[in-house]
């Protein structure tokens, strides 16, 4: 990936180095099984530092195990929310921090973390003009964050011309980050497009079943050579983007892939 133009700190970037307290201002429940955690920098000034749409924060946690643990969350806010940062977690069947996380941070908390880092992201130096988007549950968040970053400067420098996410949830009970990922379904520019693999709503124009060659094909409609493939989700619904993409001509380096499963 090319990185000069927007990975490189700027004078006016504010980078953060080393382990940070982020207090945690307030929690959206989204779903049953999925919260997003509203925070600001506890230390200077509540200002929110600097990252990239689609970077990740590692947390650490002292207390929750006999010994300090590790986990990273993609931020599901933008860089262009200056004033806050936010992460979403959907609990993992006995998972220890993502089932903590929703049943033990309330606004006041303070959660220790390091970053951003991560280069799950749009690079406009090197991508194409069309961001061709896939995602199943959790792994949405990274999407959200591009999304809410170029929404308003769709077309111009620095920005994707087109912006397309196809998306799978479980139900409508599922639908994570709805309210902006809906309001993106009317905006120029921007397509979202569901499919839930456990549910029909056809009346909500959602499709039914999991992501699969035929809505792939449908959603890129022959725009093979102007996109840059991004997927994040189970490995079997990457492999298939990948294997979809590659095989219509677009080349590696236009696919990107971010796993959440360690
Ligand atoms: C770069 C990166 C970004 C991430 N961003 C997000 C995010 O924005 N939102 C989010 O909810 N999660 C995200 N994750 C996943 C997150 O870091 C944790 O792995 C997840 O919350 C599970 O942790 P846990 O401690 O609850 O589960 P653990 O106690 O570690 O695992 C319990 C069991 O669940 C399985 N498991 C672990 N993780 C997953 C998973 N993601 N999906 C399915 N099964 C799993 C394990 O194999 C194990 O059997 C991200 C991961 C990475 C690497």
């Amino acid at each position: 990936m090319t990185t000069e133009n927007i990975f490189a700190p700027t004078a006016d970037r504010r980078v953060k180095r080393g382990w940070m307290n982020l207090l945690v201002t307030r929690v959206i429940h989204e779903t049953p099984d999925t919260d997003t955690f509203i925070m600001v920098d506890a230390e200077e000034n509540k200002r929110a530092f600097d990252y990239i749409a689609g970077q990740y924060l590692t947390f650490r946690f002292d207390n929750v195990g006999d010994k300090p643990i590790v986990r990273s969350y993609t931020m599901s806010s933008s860089p262009c929310q200056a004033d806050h940062v936010a992460f979403t977690v959907k609990r993992v069947d006995h998972g220890l921090i993502s089932n903590w996380l929703c049943d033990n941070v309330r606004a006041g908390s303070i959660l220790r973390a390091r970053g951003p880092i991560g280069r799950f992201c749009y690079d406009p130096a090197h991508d194409k003009k069309h961001l061709f988007m896939i995602a199943a549950g959790s792994g949405v968040t990274p999407f959200v964050s591009i999304m809410r970053e170029h929404v308003n400067t769709i077309g111009k420098k620095g920005s994707p011309d087109k912006m397309t996410l196809l998306v799978s949830y479980r139900s409508t009970k599922d639908l994570i980050c709805w309210e902006d990922l809906n309001a993106l379904r009317n905006t120029p520019g921007c397509r979202v497009i569901v499919t839930l693999s456990r549910e029909h709503a056809e009346k909500e124009d959602f499709l039914h079943g999991r992501i699969n060659e035929s809505m792939l094909a449908d959603a890129i409609a022959g725009d093979y050579a102007n996109i840059t493939f991004m997927s994040c989700g189970p490995q079997a619904m990457m492999d298939l983007g990948r294997t979809h993409a590659t095989s219509r001509g677009v080349a590696p380096e236009h696919f990107k892939t971010e796993s959440f499963e360690s």
